[in-house]
C-alpha cells in the first residue's frame, strides 16, 4: 500500500519507534533476567500510588463525579477546573502572572512537542521555512522525529566542564550558538533528557533575551521540573514569561498512562494549540486532570513532589552513583553532574568501539541501556564524544540498576583492555 508523504514520515524510519522496537524485544534476546534501564518509565512511588487510589475510589463513589470522569469530553483547551486551579497554584508558587488563558492541556507532552513544533517551525505561507534551534546537544530523542519536514531541527554542540575526578556537566556555548532568520522557535529541556543536565538560571536567562532579541519564542520543556514533579536535585529557579512556552506532564509525577501534557504560553499559542486538539482529538482526555484534581486545587501536588517525588529519585540516583564509582573504578569515565530527572549520562572517554556497539554487548550480557548517539538531533559536524556515551535509567528497582551497572563496568573494562 502507498501512503502520503505525512504517512511515510511517521511510519519509516523513525529513531525512536526503532528504539522503542529494540527495548521491547530486548526481553526475549537475552536468556537471563533483563536489567531494564533503557527506558523512560518512571518509578512506582508507593505513597503517591496510594493516594491516587483513594481520590479514584472517591470519584468512583460519587455518581455524579464518575460520570463526569467518563462520560464527558472537556473543552478543546482541557479541563476548565483542573486549568484554573494550575493557573492560580502556578501564580502562587512560581509567581507566573498565568491566567487560565494561558493554559492548554494536551495529550501527553509528546503530543503537545508535535503541536508545538509544526506550528512555529516547518513551510510559512510566503514560501520560507523554519526550523527548531536546540542549543544544546545532547538532547531528547522524543524530538527528532516531530518535524513534518526535512531538517528540521539545527543543535549546537555544548562546553565541558570537568568537575573533579569523575564528573561533568554540559554547557551552553554561547559563542557557538546563532539564531539565524530561519530559526522558528529555541528549545530545552531542563532537566534535560537524557544527561540530567539542569541548564543554569543564568543561561536560561540568556537563552530568554536571545529569543526575544529575535522574536522567537523559547520553549522550556519541563516534563521532570519544578514545581511539578520535582525531579531536581540542584538550585534552579522555574521560569515562564509571555515569549516562553513551559511544557509540563503528569507523566513523571507517575501518570504516564493518563497522557496528561500541560501547556503554558501566551494566549495566541494556548488557542493555537486548542484548535489543534479540537482537529485531532475534539478534546483532551480529561482523567488525568480529574484524578489529580484534588492535588492541584489544594497545592498538595508541590508539597508532594518537594517531598516526596523528588527525595525518590534524588535516593536512586544517589545509590546509582556510588554503584558506578565502584563499577567503573580505574576506568576514564565520566558522569554528567546529576542534577534532575532519572538518567544517568556515562561518559567513557577514548572508548574504542561506537556506542551503539557497547550497547549491543551490554544487552548480550543482560544490561538493557540506550545508546548515546541517538541524542543528537539536528548536529551535523562530526564529534567522537557522540560515540563515547550511555543513558543509563535508574528510576526502577535499584538492586536491577545496581546489577546492571556492574555489568556496564565489567564490559567497558573489557572494551578497553581489548584495545
Ligand atoms: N519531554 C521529555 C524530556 C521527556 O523525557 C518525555 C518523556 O519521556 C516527554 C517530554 C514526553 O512525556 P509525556 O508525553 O509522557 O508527557
Amino acid at each position: 500500500m502507498r501512503f502520503s508523504k505525512f504517512g511515510q514520515r511517521l511510519t519509516c524510519d523513525a529513531g525512536i519507534l526503532s528504539l522503542m522496537d529494540d527495548l521491547g524485544s530486548a526481553r526475549s534476546e537475552y536468556a537471563g533476567e533483563m536489567m531494564m534501564m533503557g527506558g523512560g518509565n518512571p518509578g512506582h512511588v508507593p505513597e503517591f500510588q496510594d493516594l491516587l487510589r483513594r481520590n479514584l475510589q472517591e470519584i468512583c463513589g460519587d455518581l455524579a463525579a464518575f460520570r463526569e470522569l467518563v462520560g464527558a469530553y472537556s473543552p478543546p483547551q482541557g479541563d476548565a477546573a483542573f486549568i484554573d486551579a494550575l493557573a492560580e497554584l502556578l501564580s502562587r508558587q512560581c509567581g507566573w502572572p498565568v491566567g487560565p488563558e494561558n493554559i492548554c492541556l494536551t495529550n501527553g507532552s509528546q503530543t503537545a512537542f508535535f503541536m508545538l513544533f509544526n506550528l512555529l517551525a516547518g513551510v510559512y505561507p510566503d514560501g520560507s521555512r523554519r526550523k527548531i534551534c536546540l542549543p544544546l546537544a545532547p538532547e531528547y530523542i522524543g524530538y527528532a522525529d516531530l518535524g513534518l519536514c526535512d531538517d528540521f531541527f539545527v543543535a549546537t554542540r555544548p562546553k565541558i566542564e570537568r568537575i573533579g575526578d569523575d564528573l561533568f556537566k554540559y554547557h551552553i556555548d554561547f559563542d557557538a550558538l546563532e539564531i539565524t532568520p530561519d530559526i522558528g522557535a529555541i528549545c530545552v529541556s531542563r532537566p534535560t533528557n537524557p544527561t540530567g543536565n539542569v541548564i543554569t538560571d543564568s543561561e536560561v536567562q540568556a537563552l530568554d533575551r536571545l529569543a526575544r532579541t529575535h522574536g522567537v519564542p523559547l520553549i522550556i520543556d519541563n516534563a521532570y521540573g519544578l514545581p511539578f514533579p520535582g525531579m531536581v536535585y540542584a538550585e534552579a529557579a522555574p521560569f515562564w514569561n509571555d515569549n516562553t512556552v513551559v511544557c509540563l506532564s503528569l507523566s513523571k509525577l507517575g501518570l504516564p498512562a493518563v497522557r496528561t501534557g500541560i501547556i503554558v504560553a501566551r494566549p495566541e499559542i494556548v488557542r493555537a494549540l486548542a484548535s489543534m486538539n479540537a482537529i485531532m482529538s475534539l478534546s483532551p482526555g480529561s482523567f488525568g486532570a480529574m484524578v489529580t484534581g484534588k492535588l492541584f486545587a489544594s497545592g498538595e501536588v508541590v508539597d508532594l513532589s518537594r517531598n516526596l517525588i523528588g527525595p525518590f529519585y534524588r535516593r536512586k540516583m544517589e545509590k546509582a552513583v556510588a554503584a558506578v564509582r565502584r563499577e567503573c573504578a580505574g576506568l576514564p569515565y565520566r558522569i554528567h553532574k546529576p542534577e534532575g530527572a532519572m538518567f544517568l549520562w556515562l561518559w567513557f572517554e577514548g572508548l574504542p568501539l561506537s556506542s551503539l556497539d557497547f550497547y549491543r554487548r551490554l544487552k548480550r550480557r543482560g544490561a538493557l541501556v540506550v545508546s548515546g548517539h541517538y541524542f543528537f538531533p539536528g548536529l551535523k559536524e562530526e564529534w567522537r564524544h557522540r560515540q563515547e556515551c550511555v543513558r543509563v535509567t535508574y528510576s526502577q528497582n535499584d538492586e536491577d540498576v545496581a546489577n546492571g551497572i556492574a555489568i556496564i563496568g565489567r564490559e567497558a573494562r573489557k572494551a578497553y583492555a581489548d584495545s
